[in-house]
């Protein structure tokens, strides 16, 4: 608790939003007002948690762009699970995506009507729930971003170990540094500078995001979840903002390594090929997703099932993509408190326990 105490220390975080104030104030007297997103689950709810947002001057403005990995994850996906567990399928997944919509109804809908859907905490209950059900095919819910890719991709190799061929991964893995370039060239996004992942910048390493800071030369700061850990991030970027410079700056170096984690990257690289693939709400965004590599394809349950992923249709009312591109704040959302709140969720940002619109809902603020 005292280490964690340090990155929550009182009076640091009035000196830091002291250097944020003045910041603020050069910026206003130019008349400009900058727009910095943070693209990760854990600091959307960190953010919100401690009230971040609310202290910063109105010429800096906070936004939480696609990183929650669930709130990324398309309606289409959904359906294709919904079918392989109407055909019959063992779906083990993590407790967020259960209750997700789909184009017409979430798992949580199939699991009520005996549908056999698992909460597991590891994927590695995936592979004991193959091993215990051999006559029936398991399918593990493979969602999220290189962080979570990593672990789940052992899958591959230990299902082949232990001789299990009923066991399946139905793929949407994304990969946050296309998804920043992409949210750079949307004329209708609005960012100035990036708060970068921390969990995803420890496997990838800090000089994945060099090409955006480069070539759009845009200022780029990695940051870890605490307090301190993120005003001192916004510090950063708005204090390069104000002196026109846009550098990488690592300032979660305890953790985050420039070239991240090598047996990570070897294991992607071993398993995994890169594709294009599909956010909610904003479309498809090149090289920003991973599948299965072609030798080891008897393990994509798409394929094995005969089932798309695409062609969903969320809820035309839900907003979640311009939350997502930080287009608007969830209670910008005419559904946001009305017809979407967590126990009866419209869209994935108010389901996920990392989602914008459940943070919003948790701990108010934004305006
Ligand atoms: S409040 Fe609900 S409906 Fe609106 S954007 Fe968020 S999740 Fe979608």
């Amino acid at each position: 608790m005292k280490y964690i105490d340090g990155f929550r220390e009182k009076d640091a975080a009035l000196w830091l939003n002291r250097q944020i104030a003045q910041a603020g104030d050069q910026l206003a007297a130019r008349g400009r007002t900058v727009h910095l997103m943070e693209v990760c689950g854990s600091h959307t709810m960190a953010v919100s948690r401690s009230g971040i947002r609310e202290t910063l001057p109105s010429s800096i403005r906070l936004l939480s762009g696609p990183g929650c990995p669930v709130c990324v994850t398309d309606a289409g996906y959904v359906d294709a699970a919904i079918r392989m567990a109407e055909q019959g399928a063992i779906i083990v997944t993590f407790g967020d995506m259960v209750r997700v919509p789909g184009s017409h109804q979430s798992l949580a809908d199939v699991r009520a009507q005996g549908g056999d859907v698992r909460i597991c905490y590891s994927p590695a209950d995936a592979l004991r729930v193959a091993a215990e059900n051999p006559g029936r095919e398991v399918v593990f819910l493979a969602i999220g971003f290189e962080t979570t890719a990593a672990p789940v991709t052992t899958l591959i190799p230990s299902a082949r170990q232990a001789d299990i061929r009923n066991l399946s991964l139905l793929t949407a893995f994304k990969r946050v540094p296309p998804a920043l370039e992409a949210l750079v060239a949307d004329e209708e996004v609005q960012v100035d500078g990036f708060i970068c992942p921390a969990h995803v910048s420890a496997i990838i390493g800090a000089e994945a995001y060099r090409p955006c800071v480069e070539g759009h030369h845009l200022p780029c700061t990695i940051c870890g979840f605490e307090p301190l850990d993120i005003l001192y991030g916004i510090v950063d970027l708005a204090e390069q903002l104000v002196s026109g410079r846009a550098e990488l700056v690592n300032q979660y170096s305890r953790v985050v390594r420039p070239g991240g984690n090598p047996a990570a990257l070897q294991l992607f690289e071993k398993y995994l090929t890169v594709c294009d693939a599909s956010w909610r709400g904003i479309g498809t965004i090149p090289d920003s997703g991973m599948a299965i590599r072609g030798e080891f394809v008897d393990m994509d349950a798409a394929r094995r099932f005969g089932v798309s992923t695409e062609g969903g249709r969320p809820d035309p009312g839900c907003r979640c993509g311009d939350v997502l591109k930080g287009k608007i704040i969830p209670p910008d959302c005419p559904h946001f408190g009305h017809a979407c709140t967590p126990p009866h969720p419209v869209g994935p940002c108010m389901v996920s326990s990392e989602g914008s619109c459940a943070a919003f809902y948790r701990y108010g603020g934004g305006r």
